[in-house]
Parts: C-alpha cells; structure tokens; sequence
C-alpha cells in the first residue's frame, strides 16, 4: 500500500528525488511544471505530482524507483501526440531532453533517444540517402509510433516500422536497465513491438534505416464524392507496393485559413507516397486524375525531409478525439463512408491503403497484429468545446456503420482518447493479448506502467497496490 509520507517526510523525499535526477524536477506549484507537462494534445492536461524531465536513462530509473518505492503510477510523455487521457497522479516521466540521434551509415541504422521526433530521425538519416519509417506527421514521437506498430508513408513497401525496430533499452518497474534484444530478452523483444508502453520505460532503440532520399508525392483534392472514394478504393486494387496512400474525407470550415479552392466544401483529400522515380509514380498516379475535377493538386518530387507535406497533418497543438477499426475489405463501401459526413459534428474519415509489406510477417516475430486487414479506417474530430461523450457515440456510430467490413481489429497508434478496458483487447491478435498480459504480470505485476492504452490493472486479476496521494484523496 502507498507510503503514506508526512508533509516533511515527503518534502524531504521530493527533494532528494531532484537531487538525484540530472534533467530537472517539477513539482505540482513550480514554476515550470505547466510547460513540462503540456503536449501537443490539449483535450485535459496532466495532473501529475511529480514531472521529471528525464535528460538520460539513468533519469528514467531514478524516476521509476521514487515511484516504484511509495506505490505512485508512472506515465511517459514524449511530445503527447498520443495522449490518451490525463494523467493525474504519480510520476510523469518527460523525455524530450533525451532527444539524442546518431546514424551509423554503414549498418543503415539509427540509435534514436526517447524523447526524439521522428523530422530529427530524417533530416540526420537523409545526409546519407537513408529514411526511417516515419508517418504522416514527422512532429510525433519516434519511439511510442514504432512501440503501436508504425504505419508510415513506406508502409506498404517496408512493413511496420515496429519491424525495422533492432534493439532497445528499457527500464522496468525493479529499476534495471535491460538491453532488449531477440536473443537478450526474447519476450520482451516481441513484445515491445506492438505492444505498446506496458512494460516499462524505453530510454532509446535502434531501428533500421531504409534507402529512401526522395518521394513522389503530395495530395489531390476532389468534392467529396462517393465515385472519387470508390475510384480509389479500385485503383489501391492493383498498385504497386511502392505506393502508399490514403485518403482523407474532411468538411472543411468556410474560414480564411483553408485554401480557397476548399474552403467551405467537403473534401477527398487523396494522399499519395510513392517510393520511386517522378516519372513511375506520375504513371501511377495518372488514373487518380481521371477520377473527377481536380480542386487542388500538390503532388511533386520531393526529399523524402519533406514528407510532411504529403497529408499535410495540422501541427499546432490542438484538441482532437478519434478512434479507428481495421478492414478485411472496402469494396462496396464507399457510399456508406461518405454518408458520415452528414453528422452534425465535425467528422473527419480516414482510410489508409495497407497490404504489401504491413501483411507480411516481419523476421523476428512480433505483437504488431492484424496483419491480413486491407485499409484502416479512422473518424477523427476536432474536439474543442465538444461534449467528448456525444463525439464518441458519433464515432461508434461510424464504426458500427462499417461493421460489414471490418475484421473486428483496431489500432492502439490511431486511438485518441481513451479505448476503455473492453476494446483494448482488439488491439492485438487473438492469443497475443493474452501473452502479454502475462507477461505484464511478470514485469509489471503492481501495474506501475500504466500510459495510454496500457493493459488495465483488472486484466492483472490482482487488485491494484498502486495509489498515489492524489487518487488516495479522490
Ligand atoms: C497528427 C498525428 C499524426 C499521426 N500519424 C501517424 C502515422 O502516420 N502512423 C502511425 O502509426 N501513427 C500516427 N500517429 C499516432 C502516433 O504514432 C501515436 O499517437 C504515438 O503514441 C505518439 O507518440 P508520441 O511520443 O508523439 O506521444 P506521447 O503522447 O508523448 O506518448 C504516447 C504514449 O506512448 C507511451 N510512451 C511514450 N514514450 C514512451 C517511452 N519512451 N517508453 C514507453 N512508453 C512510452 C506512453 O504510454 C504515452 O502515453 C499520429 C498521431 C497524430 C496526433
């Protein structure tokens, strides 16, 4: 049970915690503990006792061990991209000082630090013609993308960036520091890919680069309609595994921000990567254009360091919900998808094309699942102001809708807000889950680990000995 420190006792503690910690220490009150705490997601904000911005991994189990040693939770946050829901008690572990990247151009790798964006990751990879497997917004956080699986602008031709992941270092709930490697710590290695920050905390990994230096690509814009969804829904029939695309249905406000040509209109934003020369990808790409009036056309040979440009994901901090489901199919769908866009709420619908490479078992085997679904659908809102209650039932209602094609999976990466206990399960394979949560209960049995989307302490089937003072006084 928590060590119920007295006023001075805990003073004292707190105190020795920063003495130790290199990075720095921000209690609740300091000057400094908001900006510490604050990410890119701004629906809630973290409430933790303790931030302690971690600059390395000794940091990290200086951290650990406070927690670990009067029963508070542990959460990491890295950019908070991913946030799931606030975190209001225990020890928040901040990473981005340990923002260390060093590319080894030999072995077509990178020693990436926990706190590192991926743009970091590309812009060191490109000075020697290499890419990582990053995704639509190179803003996020290389390390918990690549721990939720990873689907990038690369996807289809080079997998999961969970599969490019070599080596890790983690720091578990009894302090160490373990080098997680397929022949270190066998269960732990395949773990760790997929499944998410159970286990601990990753204080860097090692992932393999890919020879990537440039990209065509960008975006077309077309209204919205069911034809243009379905004419790409038939065209990702038969490309080849070097383009990776997807399209994005999106109401766009009538405001003087969006571009004119888009402003006030429902939107098929189609986003296309193709890994290969201008004029191969200009060839596939060319029956896109037939589709229907083109309203906007951004795509170009580009570095592969501007790849951001290809979903041109908003990137200032704002509120957002969403959650997503895989698809065995789409075909047929396209009517039924468009229609979402009817609610009153703002609904943004996503499908991205998966297959090639995402459904080919990677060499190490690990918990990235789901590998035999064909798209991914997400619904995504803006969630300012927005009873998130009345957003969720919005967006199960999108999923229900879907249900004919979905193979009843999800995405943990793509889930933002909470998923609740029930779903979490579907995040995985059947019979992984369950791997993991025995794993969890040899690694984490107290259940100190719990980040977003974390296995839930009841799944441990033993009551949870965490509380911190703050949930003791709820
Ligand atoms: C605009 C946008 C675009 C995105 N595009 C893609 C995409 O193209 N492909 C894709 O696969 N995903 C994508 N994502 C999802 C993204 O990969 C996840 O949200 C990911 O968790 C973000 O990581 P972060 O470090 O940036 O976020 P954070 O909120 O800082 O971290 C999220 C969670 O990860 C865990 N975590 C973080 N760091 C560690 C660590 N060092 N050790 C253990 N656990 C840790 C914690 O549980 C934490 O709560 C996108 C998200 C957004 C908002």
């Amino acid at each position: 049970m928590t060590d119920r420190v007295t006023t001075e006792g805990q003073a004292a503690a707190m105190a020795q915690l920063a003495e130790r910690v290199r990075g720095q220490v921000f209690f609740s009150g300091d000057p400094g503990y908001d900006g510490e705490r604050a990410g890119f997601q701004l629906s809630g904000a973290h409430r933790p006792e303790v931030v302690v911005g971690a600059a390395s991994a000794a940091d990290v189990q200086v951290a650990v061990e406070f927690a670990a040693g009067r029963g508070w939770p542990v959460s990491v946050q890295a950019t908070g991209h991913g946030f799931a829901r606030p975190v209001t008690a225990g020890v928040l572990i901040s990473t981005r000082r340990m923002s260390d990247v060093r590319v080894d151009p030999g072995a077509r790798t990178a020693w990436v630090g926990a706190g590192v964006r991926w743009q970091q990751v590309i812009d060191a990879a490109a000075v020697h013609g290499l890419a990582p497997l990053s995704g639509s917004l190179p803003e996020v956080g290389a390390v918990s993308y690549s721990l939720g699986g990873g689907i990038g602008l690369l996807a289809r031709r080079y997998g999961y960036a969970a599969d490019q992941v070599r080596r890790l270092e983690l720091v578990t709930a009894d302090g160490r520091l373990r080098t997680v490697t397929p022949e270190s710590e066998p269960d732990l290695f395949w773990a760790l890919r997929g499944g998410g920050g159970n286990f601990g905390v990753v204080t860097g990994m090692e992932v393999g680069l890919v020879p990537v230096a440039r990209l065509y690509g960008g975006g077309l814009y077309f209204d919205a309609d069911p034809a243009i969804l379905d004419g790409w829904l038939r065209w990702t029939t038969s490309v080849p595994e070097e383009m990776t695309s997807a399209v994005l249905l999106i109401p766009f406000p009538d405001v003087p921000e969006v571009p004119d040509p888009l402003r006030g209109r429902r939107i098929a934003h189609v986003q296309l990567a193709y890994a290969g020369d201008a004029d191969a990808g200009e060839e596939v790409i060319a029956p896109l254009r037939d589709l229907g009036v083109c309203l906007m056309d951004t795509v170009r040979d580009m570095a592969y360091a501007e790849s951001a440009a290809v979903f041109d994901d908003p990137s200032d901090p704002h509120s957002y919900q969403g959650t997503n489901a895989f698809l065995r199919e789409a075909a047929g769908a396209a009517e039924t998808i468009v229609a979402q866009l009817r609610s009153e709420l703002p609904l943004i619908v996503g499908l991205r094309h998966l297959g090639g490479a995402l459904s080919r078992p990677p060499q190490v085997p690990s918990a990235v699942g789901h590998r035999d679904a064909r798209y991914l659908l997400s619904v995504l809102s803006p969630a300012d102001g927005l009873d998130p209650d009345l957003l969720r039932t919005a967006h199960d209602g999108v999923l229900d809708a879907m249900r004919a094609w979905a193979t009843g999976g999800m995405s943990l990466n793509f889930q933002f807000g909470p998923a609740g206990p029930a779903r979490i399960p579907s995040g995985y394979a059947p019979g992984d889950y369950e791997r993991l949560v025995e794993l969890k209960k040899q690694v984490d049995p107290a259940c100190l680990f719990r980040g977003s989307n974390t296995i839930p302490d009841t799944a441990l089937g033993t009551a949870p000995a965490l509380v911190s003072a703050a949930e003791e006084q709820e």
